[in-house]
């Protein structure tokens, strides 16, 4: 029996693992780390509720204090862990203190990437972070123009609400079209005919080369067929990278995130969920989600392994994003390796409906303002539906 569990990274899958630890009846110490001084806050509404200024960030606290309080779990805020000794059993502290454990939930999530160039001029911005948004939407407040590096999801959020806030706003990528690496070529050019419409200057298919400044401050990209763009902001948005450094001396297996069996175990008495975690999944192999719903099943099934039940990870994975008047749901696998077929509405009606496939079974389903059909088409994810079968209308009638 466990007596000890500390638990690294105090956010949705920290928090989540350390919820579950408490229901499912442990009762010994808990401890939770984190580097970040805030309670636990839901990252999602960064890039959209709270970066258009909808939201103020007392909404996105994810337990009110009471609810924390319940938990009695010794909270470390502020405090990056630096090292883990998986021999002795201990976490090390960037300030040298060393917490004991007998059971560690690895739930660090992930760190943006940096260009190599430029993140020492003011007015150039990263998005992780309560604390990044809150800069980045003063930043909006004052600025014509903004230049998007990455047009992945969180690109495309940044982009929409820049239009709607006035600015104008270029999206590069050295891709084809927005998110075509997780959703295809099809949906990636509806993506790009949605942003050009609500007028993002898109340049797709071109890298960046250099930020340029002037007097410290930046004043516009230079990209790789040799045009300047002129942006008084600058978002790099060119995807995360699981945060391992503090693990690279402790000798478990780092590859893209801590690598975990089907059990989300990474070392006996050791589990890894969330962002940070590379878990064998049953029916598809190797995975690494970063996306909100994963966080919290991922880190209820870790902490239930972790108190000794053996439950394989096996989810259906669902994501979402939201640019513009625009809520796209993803479940399963999609990407630009992958069958695409539009089963329900139209897409230049506004809303419809499609499934992914391998050319055998249906691998994943999306909805573009469909969200009844979302949840209809999960059942054929969740059942590997031979594809033949799944690909006739599912209905005429879009109700939503
Ligand atoms: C701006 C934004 C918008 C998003 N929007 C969506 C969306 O629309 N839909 C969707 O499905 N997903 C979205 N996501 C992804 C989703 O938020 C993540 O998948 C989720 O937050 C992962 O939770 P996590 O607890 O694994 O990691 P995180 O939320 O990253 O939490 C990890 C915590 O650990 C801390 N930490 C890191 N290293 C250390 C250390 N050495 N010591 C102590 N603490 C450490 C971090 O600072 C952080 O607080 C979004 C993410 C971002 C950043």
């Amino acid at each position: 029996m466990l007596s000890r569990v500390v638990v690294v990274g105090a956010s949705a899958a920290g928090l989540t693992a350390a919820e579950a630890l408490r229901r499912e009846g442990f009762t010994g110490e808990l401890t939770i780390i984190g580097d970040e001084v805030h309670s636990p806050y839901d990252r999602p509404p960064l890039s959209k509720q709270i970066l258009r200024g909808a939201w103020e960030p007392d909404r996105i606290v994810l337990r009110p204090d009471a609810l924390l309080a319940d938990l009695k779990a010794s909270w470390m805020l502020g405090t990056p862990a630096a090292g883990l000794d998986p021999i002795g059993r201990k976490v090390v502290l960037a300030d040298g203190r060393e917490i004991g454990y007998d059971g560690l939930v690895i739930a660090t999530g992930a760190t943006p990437r940096r260009l190599p160039f430029g993140h020492d001029l003011a007015g150039v911005h990263l998005l992780r972070t309560l604390d990044d948004t809150l800069a980045l939407r003063d930043g909006l407040r004052s600025a014509r123009s903004m230049a998007i590096v990455g047009a992945g999801f969180l690109g495309a959020e940044v982009a929409a609400v820049g239009r709607e806030s006035g600015l104008e706003v270029t999206m590069i990528d050295p891709l084809p079209a927005p998110m075509i690496r997780q959703f295809g070529a099809e949906l990636g050019g509806l993506l790009a005919q949605l942003h050009q419409s609500r007028g993002v200057n898109l340049r797709c298919g071109v890298g960046v080369s250099a930020l340029t400044g002037e007097g410290g401050r930046v004043a516009g990209v230079e990209l790789s067929d040799g045009s300047h763009v002129t942006a008084d902001l600058v978002l790099v948005a060119i995807g995360a990278t699981p945060a391992t450094s503090w693990l690279a001396t402790s000798g478990l297996r780092l590859g893209d995130g801590v690598e975990c069996d089907q059990y989300c175990a990474a070392a006996p008495g050791i589990v890894a969920a969330g962002d940070v975690a590379s878990w064998h999944h049953p029916r598809i192999g190797r995975r690494r989600l970063e996306h909100r719903m994963n966080a919290t099943e991922q880190a209820t099934i870790a902490a239930k392994n972790l108190l000794g039940a053996k439950i394989p990870f096996a989810p259906v994975s669902y994501f979402w994003t939201d640019q513009y008047d625009v809520k796209l749901q993803v479940y399963g696998r999609s990407g630009d390796d992958l069958d695409f077929h539009i089963v329900a509405g139209d897409p230049t009606e506004g809303r419809f409906a499609a499934l992914y496939g391998d050319g055998h079974h249906v691998t994943g389903a999306m909805a573009w303002n469909l969200p009844r059909h979302a949840r209809l088409l999960r059942a054929h994810v969740a059942n590997q539906i031979p594809w033949k079968e799944a690909v006739a209308p599912i209905s005429t009638n879009v109700g939503g």
